[in-house]
Parts: C-alpha cells; structure tokens; sequence
C-alpha cells in the first residue's frame, strides 16, 4: 500500500492524502491552499476521494475534479456544509472580479455524487467513519485494504464542547499498521477549557460593565454556532447579564438551519431540544445599520480580514471601552485583526487606526493538543504514525514524545512512504 502526501505534509493547509493499492486508488481529504491553489498539482485520476470535514483546508478542491464526476464519501453533514462552502468561494472568486473557473453547476456535479455514508466498500477495500469531534460531522477515516489498516484522523479533538462531544477513542479500532494524524498543536499544552470559558465571559462582563461594544470575529460554519450558543446559554443562566446581542452572516444562519434539522451530529443534551440553534437572546441581523449599540456583535469572517468583522473591527477599534474577542488559534500576520493586537494599529482603506479598544485572544480550539494526541495515539497503538497537518517544529515536538511507542514518519511534500 502506497501513501503519497500532495499536501498538508509539515504545514497547515491543503490536506490531501493519496492512497493506491493493488485495485483502487483513493484520496483523503482534497483541500485547498488559500492564494497557492493555481500552482498545486493534486491527483485526479481516482476511484473515490473521502472527505473528513467540511473546511476548506480539507474539501476546498474538490470542484477541480467536477468535470471526472468523482464518488465523494463523508457524512451528510459534510456534504451540506462542503457545498454552501464551495458556492460560497464561487461568489466571492467573482465579486472580487476574478471571473472563477468554476460555476454552481460544478458545486451541484459534486453534491449528487456524495456517498453520505459510515461505511462503505470499494474494489479491495472498506472504508468506514468515526467521529472525529472537531466540528459538526467531522469524520475519522478507517480503510481497510491489502491486509492493512489505515486511520486518518482528519482534524480532531479529543474533549468535548458545549455541543459536541468529542472523538471516541473506545470506538476506533485498535493496533492499525498506520495512524495518519493531525499534528497542530504538536508541540502545545493548552490551558484546561473551563478556565478558558471563564476568562472569555469575564472578559465580556467587563466590557458589558464599561456599556462597551464587544466584537467576536467567528467562522460561519460551526463557530458562529457554537458562539451564539454559548453566550445564548450564559445569558439565561446570568453567567453574564443581559445584553443586545447580534450575529450578522448569511451564511452561518443557513449552517444554523442545517444544525437544527440535524440534531444526531450534536450532544445528547442538544438532541433533547426541539430547536437548539434558535437563539433568545442573539438576534440575526443582515445589515451593520441594524445595530442598536452597546451591543455584542458576533460577526465573520473569523481571521477579521473581510466582511462585517473588518467593518465593526475598523469602527470600534479606536474607542477604549470596546472589547475584540479572538477565539481562533491562527491569525494570518498581515491581518488587521493580528495587527491590531500585536502592534496596536492596523492599516483600513488608506488610513491607520489606532487601537485604544481592549483586544484579547482567548483560544477555543477544536484540535487536540499535544497532551490529547499522546492520550489518543497511546491508546490506538499503531505500529506505524505519520505526522502531518502541522508545522514541522509542531511534528517534530510531538515526534520526540511518542517515539517510543510508534514508529514516526513526517514525510515532506510529495514524498511517498509504502507500507
Ligand atoms: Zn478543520
């Protein structure tokens, strides 16, 4: 069996694995590479490509191959999400005036050729999916083929949420001849979650006392859910008093419906309620001039870099009493949100906004840390690991801790390690 790493391989991005056995030739994950993706070379000629997760460091190629009208495999979940993500790239490749290569009919070529199914059987091999606890329907994936066994994690987390619960090691089948694992925080101990929450209501009952707007850049896709629920939940419980509270994405509140017609992907707890994703006290507004402030104002993009999250970002960075809440790990350096935290001034259509504003990072991460990779990769006992989805110092961090249980391979871009 041959594994052959078109990317993700020591970095963060574009995740795509090749598979090829005697009979069939697969691919895991199809990511794209934010600003590369005209210069990437992956495989096309393939049986199926199976798709962890809906992010598009993960799916974000797949309409390269709509015209070979692939089989795609992943969850329903997935396919819904992958999709409204995929029209989403289309209409704004357009709206910037780059005319994209690719229409809504390929997006639609890509949707009817989804197998949503847990497990599966190509020539040769069984596929099957485990939860994988990074976002709503993320999928571990398990292949069985030439003897071996193959468990890719995708991205994934080994504690649970607010409204989902994590991976679930005691299900995963154990001693596989390769473990292909995330490695993104690799090399990082995480302050325990809780304490975590702690700090990011405090933060927001400090700005509320101040009358102070409250900006939370967030993804569309299961963090801007998770968000609303969040401070939904802490307002009817008076974890944090009552407040105006907005979300402002098309996008996320499409996701939302999804969520709420699909409540197996969530806790046991949000499966009990009959709308979970419907909000008290978090109203969905369209446009910024809905705003009546003080308000907390839960807004994409996450990284800050475009759409109403620049535009409040831009607005009340300068005014000493707001607060900018960031819960994502990574930031690109050359973003307004980034500069206005390290350098306290960011760069917005000509001019240079100072920042008065209290600009904090909290990290609420949906990937295992290095503690929770050793508990996972202990309890699977694979014979051989491969480290990848993660910078090299992450992998080679990790690589030090655990290489006396497994053997540990982080294989460069393009290389091809046969098993
Ligand atoms: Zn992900």
């Amino acid at each position: 069996m041959i594994l052959k790493f078109h990317g993700g391989a020591r970095e963060v991005g574009g995740s795509c694995v090749g598979v090829e056995t005697e009979c069939c030739k697969v691919a895991l994950d199809y990511g794209a590479k934010i600003d590369k993706e005209n210069h990437r070379d992956l495989p096309k000629d393939l049986d199926a490509v199976i798709v962890s997760h809906a992010h598009l460091d993960h799916s974000g190629s797949l309409l390269k191959l709509s015209k070979r009208k692939p089989v795609i495999i992943g969850s329903k979940m997935t396919q819904k999400v992958t999709i409204e993500l995929l029209l989403d790239m289309i209409k704004i490749q357009n709206q910037k005036n780059k005319i994209s290569k690719f229409n809504n009919h390929d997006a639609e070529i890509i949707r009817r050729n989804w197998w949503c199914r847990n497990s599966t059987a190509l020539p040769g091999m069984t596929i099957r999916l485990y939860p994988a606890g990074h976002v709503a329907g993320a999928k571990m994936i398990h292949i069985q083929s030439d003897n071996k066994q193959i468990i890719y994690t995708g991205d994934f987390c080994v504690h649970g949420t607010e409204i989902l619960d994590g991976c679930k090691i005691e299900q995963l089948p154990k001693n596989p001849d390769v473990l292909i694992t995330e490695s993104t925080y690799g090399g990082t101990i995480r302050e325990n979650r809780d304490k975590l929450i702690d700090r990011f209501f405090e933060k927001v009952r400090n700005a509320i006392d101040r009358k102070g707007n409250v900006l939370i850049p967030t993804f569309a896709f299961h963090r801007s859910q998770e968000m609303c629920k969040r401070i939904d939940q802490a307002m009817k419980k008076g974890i944090i008093p009552k407040y105006k509270v907005y979300t402002i994405s098309n996008l996320a509140r499409k996701i939302e419906g999804f969520f709420n017609e699909n409540k197996e992907y969530f806790t046991k707890e949000i499966q009990q309620q009959e709308k979970p994703f419907k909000y008290k006290n978090v109203k969905h507004i369209f446009r910024l001039s809905q705003i009546k402030k003080p308000a907390i104002v839960i807004a994409t993009s996450g990284f800050g870099h475009a759409g109403a999250s620049l535009n409040l970002l831009a607005n009340w960075a300068s005014e000493p009493n707001n607060s900018i809440i960031i819960t994502s790990g990574y930031l690109p350096p050359e973003s307004p949100l980034s500069q206005a935290k390290e350098k306290k001034e960011f760069e917005y259509k000509g001019d240079i906004i100072k920042t008065e504003a209290d600009v904090e990072q909290i990290e609420l991460s949906g990937h295992a840390d290095q503690k929770e990779l050793i508990k996972f990769i202990e309890a699977l006992k694979p014979n051989n690991t491969v480290l990848m989805h993660g910078e090299l110092d992450q992998a080679e961090m990790l690589a030090s801790k655990i290489s006396q249980i497994t053997e540990v391979a982080i294989p460069e871009k393009d290389e091809i390690l046969d098993f």
